[in-house]
């Protein structure tokens, strides 16, 4: 009896460790027409299957669109749906959305004695609620900056790509960037990984510029299976990377190193910045399998690649140990 559940054991352990990682494609940040996007779930979801995406999570304001019914098969056609919410709260008029990601239950918008205070009652009842939060678009209508998110607890994601006008991504008119801004936060040691999302709105008429259109930012999640609680694991861990266009084969981090692999075009050239604290450029590599070797000072090390064509990824933030 003791040999055949060794012998059981054996096999059971040979099998996971068979079972392979896979990249999944998923935009986590989604409106219907049951907020302020303009077309009904359905067509939300079976644009996002049409488009080779596995994942997809609805993230209404303050409402939880019900999936089951939009999602009856599981992942038998390789595309789940997650449940999800946008809570929509304010501090003295200025936004504060965050999305909570995999969560039971909807969870009510609540409001704080400062945007800070707000932040995190939010974060606390998305926890409750079962999910993991996101900090929206902190830079939209200017609202949030980086000393409100300082101290910040139990956050996992921080939507550093948001698709929709006036989320400010890029540094202009003096104010920074919110890769930037993400920097400040990974610099004082608080562990947020990048998002880049479409904030999708717009489903009808001419896709453009100023509208949000799917389609434009989404994470790539690397997982044992696709399931909402497998895909909720790996963005909880950092096990993903946030593209602009930009497709990458794989990553491989080590306590020495900081590997990437690029699905390349050869008509195009690539750029790979490594960067570290505060921001700081710490190495540019021109090549297709760029790598960083970490020298053990840098507190933590990520990477943005960009494409001559103007799309890019960034890549999770590895913070080394002292
Ligand atoms: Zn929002
Ligand atoms: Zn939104």
């Amino acid at each position: 009896m003791k040999k055949i559940i060794i012998l059981l054991f054996f096999v059971l352990s040979i099998s996971l460790y068979s079972q392979e990682y896979k990249w999944y494609k998923g935009n986590i940040h989604t409106h219907t027409n049951h907020s302020d996007g303009d077309e009904y779930p359905e067509r939300v979801v079976q644009w996002y299957k049409d488009h080779e995406y596995n994942f997809l999570i609805l993230t209404d304001h303050n409402i939880l669109t019900e999936t089951k019914y939009l999602d009856y098969n599981g992942n038998e056609d390789n595309f789940i749906l997650i449940a999800g919410e946008e809570v929509t709260s304010n501090y003295n008029k200025k936004p504060v959305h965050l999305n909570g990601i995999n969560i039971k239950k909807v969870v009510p918008a609540l409001k704080g004695n400062s945007v800070s205070e707000t932040i995190q009652k939010n974060i606390d009842a998305i926890l409750e609620a079962g999910g993991i939060a996101m900090l929206n678009h902190p830079r939209w209508r200017k609202a949030i900056t980086a000393n409100d998110v300082i101290g910040i607890k139990n956050c996992d994601l921080l939507e550093v790509y948001n698709y929709n006008q006036s989320s400010n991504n890029f540094a202009a008119g003096g104010e920074e960037s919110t890769e930037m801004f993400w920097d400040r936060l990974l610099s004082k040691n608080m562990k947020l990984w990048g998002a880049a999302t479409d904030d999708t709105h717009n489903y009808i008429g001419e896709f453009s510029y100023n509208k949000a259109n799917p389609g434009k930012g989404w994470v790539v999640v690397r997982a044992k299976e696709l399931t909402p609680d497998a895909i909720t694991n790996a963005l909880k861990n950092g096990d993903f990377y946030a593209s602009v266009g930009v497709v990458l084969k794989d990553i491989k981090i080590t306590d020495k190193e900081y590997k990437i692999e690029i699905v390349a075009d050869s008509m195009m050239n690539y750029t790979t910045f490594f960067i570290g604290k505060d921001g700081k450029v710490l190495k540019e590599d021109y090549s297709h399998t760029p790598s960083y070797q970490f020298k053990g000072d840098e507190l933590y090390v990520r990477a943005r690649i960009f494409c001559s064509s103007g799309e890019f990824a960034i890549t999770q933030p590895y913070f080394l140990k002292k």
